[in-house]
């Protein structure tokens, strides 16, 4: 791509809530990630509410496949390169021979002063570049945990973190630096349930186990995690079902949307662009009809409706707390923290009270 094709398409990253809600798969050139639109929640947009944020960096720079830019992870990565790359290798650089390490607080040295770069303190956690520009992982003590032998890192979760080879191929490793996938993929997500997305050459998702051995075929546009035995996976059309751990597609991809199964149902958006829930034999059991919803936790769901005001429907899908807070939050410990009209922030009981 030339500097002003690329120019060109950045421009699609802005005021783009039509073109994204027309377009079937979306890219983010900050994260380089590909992903259906329908990922992009009803609240994911700034600016007056006209630009989408990325779903999974947060970031204003997703581009709907209706601009016509191809998304893909070679165009991302070119785009990404002209707009970021040499902005944050700059940033981080000091001078020649100045190292640099990190202290707390209270100003005591935590990570011994001998890298090139370190990255920021994220649980105790700190990406470090050494001489050779390989990139690793420190604790607080500033002992190597994921050693400087990499081209790039991701952060440490759940005790996994993604790492690149020279040849940009991710694989992941585990908390102890141990290779559990190795890097031959182009990329791979982290673990849950004890398998981890993989996507292959051709830019297909598929699954495989701790040993790194592949258990689901890459087949998929896009996959989600496995939560409660089931995973989110998208088809070529870009529609949305669920496939069991041996691969099987237990729930048919029928849906313009979907997210995890949480407590038994997973939330699903219809043609109309509607959010409803699904139970786990794929039966619509709360009928499409809010602007979007959240995942259930202790027994209630965040629905919102087309005047965008968030309320909280229960597991047969009545609406037991109206819709009428500017923001609203999952139910923990029977209370969940609400925003009126003034962003006043509230804490309500089960009944909708204010406590
Ligand atoms: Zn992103």
């Amino acid at each position: 791509m030339t500097k002003e094709e690329i120019k060109s398409a950045t421009k699609h990253s802005l005021y783009n809530k039509n073109e994204i809600e027309n377009s079937k798969m979306c890219g983010c050139y900050y994260c380089k990630s590909t992903f259906p639109a329908s990922m992009i929640r009803y609240d994911d947009y700034i600016g007056g509410e006209w630009t989408a944020l990325c779903p999974l960096c947060n970031v204003d720079a997703v581009i709907g496949d209706a601009s016509g830019v191809p998304i893909n992870k070679k165009v991302l990565t070119e785009i990404s390169n002209v707009m970021f790359e040499s902005e944050s290798l700059t940033a981080n650089v000091q001078d020649e021979d100045d190292k640099n390490g990190l202290i707390d607080e209270q100003g005591t040295e935590t990570i011994p002063g001998k890298w090139k770069r370190v990255g920021y303190l994220i649980d105790g956690f700190a990406k470090v570049w050494n001489d050779d520009n390989k990139c690793g992982i420190v604790d607080m003590d500033g002992k190597e945990v994921i050693p400087c032998i990499w081209k790039s890192v991701g952060s440490l979760i759940d005790g996994f973190a993604k790492v690149w080879n020279d040849d940009y191929k991710c694989g992941i490793v585990d908390k102890n630096g141990e290779v559990v996938v190795p890097c031959i993929w182009l990329d791979a997500e982290r673990f849950s349930e004890g398998l981890a997305t993989v996507q292959n050459d051709e830019e297909k998702w598929g699954f495989v186990d701790m040993n790194g051995e592949i258990v689901i075929p890459c087949t998929w546009k896009y996959t989600n995690y496995f939560n409660e035995g089931l995973a989110a996976v998208v088809n070529d059309d870009v529609m949305w079902g669920f496939i069991d751990k041996n691969g099987q597609t237990v729930i048919p991809c029928i849906w313009k949307g979907s997210r995890d199964f949480s407590e038994g149902l997973a939330p699903v958006m219809n043609d109309d662009r509607k959010w409803g829930f699904i139970d786990k034999n794929g039966e619509n059991v709360i009928p499409c009809k809010w602007s979007d919803v959240e995942y259930f936790s202790e027994g209630l769901a965040i629905v919102i409706d087309e005047n965008r005001k968030y309320g909280y429907i229960n597991m047969e899908g009545k609406l037991v707390i109206p819709c009428k807070w500017d923001y609203a939050d999952p139910f923990k410990n029977g209370q969940a923290r609400v925003s009126d009209d003034d962003r006043n922030e509230l804490t309500i009981d089960k009944s909708g009270n204010i406590i």
